[in-house]
């Protein structure tokens, strides 16, 4: 059986500056999958190691380095599905834990399905997963990205940099606020799975969720297909983008076709953007995106080397 993984470092506008260090985490998760998948091991596995490779990368808008809610806190949302057993796990809602996507195989392999707040974080102290301070998630750049929201708020005047030769405050453009994660995989066996992991959007209300602990909307897995998706969060919930992307599989379009098919129903039936990436029975990756940029890796056995793009 053929092996592959794809993943995705988030939907937005990634400046110049950024697109190789976008492009080079994902080539490092979609690697880390790989070895996984290489040495027979599972598509589960294959994507709980690259989703924590980009948790665990300061870029991206998950684990360490995710974005602050209006309040200055950290919220994580994760979800992962195992497509052979149908089984999912998600978590939503979470300050204090380095790697979500770990705790969300933990429920995956509980008799849960989605845990949320105080409650995850009891599950996680009782499956001794790592915890950590939230303070120790909050990077520089998401900090100056929460800073800068709080300035908005004020009139124009107010936003006057200190030694920034009397410039203004730059409004936080969707380049700094792309980043939720993702990957999907194929393994020797013809098992295929999903992971999504994200801080959820910049300068959320708090208790805000989105599409990424939710089945069927951020992520999915089935015989088919598995998906990951990122973007407007609000959106991908009411159309189900996950779902409808494996439905269209199983409908016989290819890999490709279903992604785009499935960002076209975003595109006719709502105004928030974002992107998603695919991998189908056959090891065929796909991926689609109507934000200006969707950074992703994705390497299968024909390959050397990762492909990566934005
Ligand atoms: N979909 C994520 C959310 O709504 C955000 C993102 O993908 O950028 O929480």
């Amino acid at each position: 059986m053929p092996v592959a993984i794809i993943v995705h470092g988030g939907a937005g506008t990634i400046a110049p500056e950024r697109s190789d260090s976008a492009q080079v985490g994902c080539k490092e998760a979609a690697l880390a999958g790989y070895a996984i998948l290489q040495a027979g091991g599972s598509a589960l596995d294959a994507v709980e190691a690259a989703v924590r490779s980009l948790e665990d990368n300061p870029e991206y808008n998950a684990g360490t380095g995710a974005c602050l809610d209006k309040n200055g806190n950290i919220e994580l949302d994760a979800g992962m599905m195992d497509g052979r057993a149908l089984q999912v796990g998600a978590i939503a809602g979470i300050e204090r834990i380095k790697n979500p996507i770990s705790l969300a195989r933990k429920v995956l392999e509980s008799e849960h399905v989605l845990l949320i707040g105080k409650g995850a974080e009891q599950f996680a102290w009782e499956q001794g997963i790592e915890q950590c301070a939230s303070e120790e998630l909050v990077t520089e750049r998401q900090y100056q990205l929460w800073q800068a929201a709080r300035d908005e708020e004020e009139p124009r005047y107010y936003r006057r940099q200190v030694g920034s030769a009397g410039g203004l405050t730059p409004k936080a453009t969707g380049d700094e606020k792309h980043g939720t994660v993702g990957a999907v995989a194929l393994d020797m066996s013809g098992a295929l799975a999903a992971a999504t992991s994200t801080g959820g959007i910049h300068d959320k209300y708090p208790g805000r969720v989105g599409d990424v602990p939710l089945v069927g909307c951020g992520f999915y897995a089935d015989e088919t297909a598995a998906i990951s998706c990122t973007g407007h969060g609000e959106d991908f919930v009411r159309l189900l983008i996950a779902k409808r992307a494996a439905d269209f599989v199983a409908g016989g379009q290819s890999a490709l076709e279903s992604a785009r098919s499935a960002i076209a129903v975003l595109s006719a039936r709502a105004t928030g953007t974002g992107g998603l990436i695919l991998v189908d029975r056959k090891g065929e990756v796909g991926f689609a995106w109507n934000s200006s940029n969707m950074s992703y890796a994705y390497i299968h056995d024909d390959m050397n080397e990762p492909a990566a793009g934005l």
